[in-house]
């Protein structure tokens, strides 16, 4: 199948880029090196030969997406590209606003323009804010009330995502997306081709393995008094892999003329420390670390029920352990920190 993946040199675009390439698709890469890197592309070149092409293109720009659809108009848009920092977004709501809910736009409009239809979007469990005990673990029937402008743009996008299908649908054409709301999405690519790395770096596990190696300051445990067991927040981490492959089933299930929603957890908790004990034993040395204050937009606990995606998909977590998760951050990063 034709492909396109905005965000593709970013952590997940790149996981997915590389495993829809190892099955065969021909795939458009997009992005604009905002907070990614061009030799995660090169990783991606060699990987792919001639099925991979890739645009350098700035997706808040309408007519310059256009032309870059236009390049190679795909059967399918998995749509990655965006800002993902929840303390970022407190503090610059606007740019999360232009930049997430923008891109958009610009997108569902050049699909248009080569009659592309189908659209994988990645959402996110933040749409659903701070759910009270009784709703958790999360379905997707959870009412969605975020908490800050990252979740806000997020469900923005669902809703304008929704408006145009049913748009399509009145003039009698098929549109069709799927939203897959990720919970926390960690780990790297078994061939250790790429992992994660963001700039700057916000995220637990790659900070964790950072601190654990000297190239972070110890790791600020943000706020231990929470109402959880050990008094750290506690989040459903998915394996960047698995995630992939919810995207490769999702491409099975996109419906015509609707928007279907699938949370992509597996339903099991780890708390900030369960997952610094697990950095450690991976990295084969101590995480330092010191308890801060809370962060802001943290709720204490967000667990997916992955019954949806389980009934309506094959899809089922493989590599999700904290284990498989860390060791394979691990591995990549200690083979990246080598060369560089
Ligand atoms: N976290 C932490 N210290 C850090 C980074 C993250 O304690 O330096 C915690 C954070 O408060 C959250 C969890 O680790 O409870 C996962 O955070 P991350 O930023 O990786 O993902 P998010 O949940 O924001 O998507």
């Amino acid at each position: 199948m034709k492909i396109t993946v905005t965000g593709a040199a970013g952590y997940i675009g790149s996981h997915a880029c590389l495993r829809l390439l190892d099955d065969g698709h021909q795939v458009h890469g997009l992005d604009n090196f905002s907070r990614s890197f061009p030799r995660t592309v090169d990783a991606l070149q060699r990987a792919g030969g001639d099925r991979f092409h890739f645009t350098q293109v700035q997706l808040t720009d309408q007519a310059a997406t256009a032309a870059a659809l236009q390049l190679h108009p795909p059967e399918i848009v998995m749509h990655f590209a965006a800002f993902a920092v929840v303390p970022e977004s407190v503090k610059f709501p606007l740019i999360y606003w232009h930049n997430n809910v923008g891109a958009t736009v610009s997108l569902l409009h050049a699909m248009d323009a080569v009659d592309a239809r189908k659209i994988i979007f990645s959402s996110t469990c933040a749409t659903y804010g701070e759910p009270n005990a009784a709703r958790i673990p999360i379905g997707e029937d959870c009412p969605q009330r975020p908490t800050h402008a990252y979740g806000e743009s997020k469900l923005a996008c669902e809703h304008m995502m929704k408006a145009w299908v049913q748009s399509h649908a009145l003039a009698d054409r098929d549109r069709g997306v799927v939203f897959l709301r990720y919970f926390n999405v960690a780990g790297g690519d078994y061939l250790d081709r790429i992992g994660e790395d963001h700039d700057p770096e916000t995220h637990l596990v790659p900070i964790c393995l950072r601190a654990a190696t000297g190239r972070h300051p110890e790791l600020v445990v943000y706020g231990n008094d929470y109402p959880t067991p050990d008094g750290t927040c506690i989040r459903d981490y998915v394996h960047v892999e698995d995630l992939v492959a919810a995207h490769i089933e999702a491409i099975k299930v996109i419906p015509r003329r609707e928007t279907l929603a699938m949370n992509v957890g597996t339903g099991n908790g780890a708390s900030v420390l369960e997952v610094l004990h697990a950095c450690s034993a991976a990295a084969g040395r101590p995480v330092p670390f010191a308890f801060g204050p809370r962060r802001d937009g943290d709720p204490p606990r967000l667990v997916s029920n992955p019954e949806k995606i389980f009934r309506l998909t094959n899809w089922r977590p493989a590599r999700s352990s904290l284990e498989s998760i860390t060791q394979s951050a691990w591995r990549w990063f200690a083979k990246e920190k080598k060369s560089t």
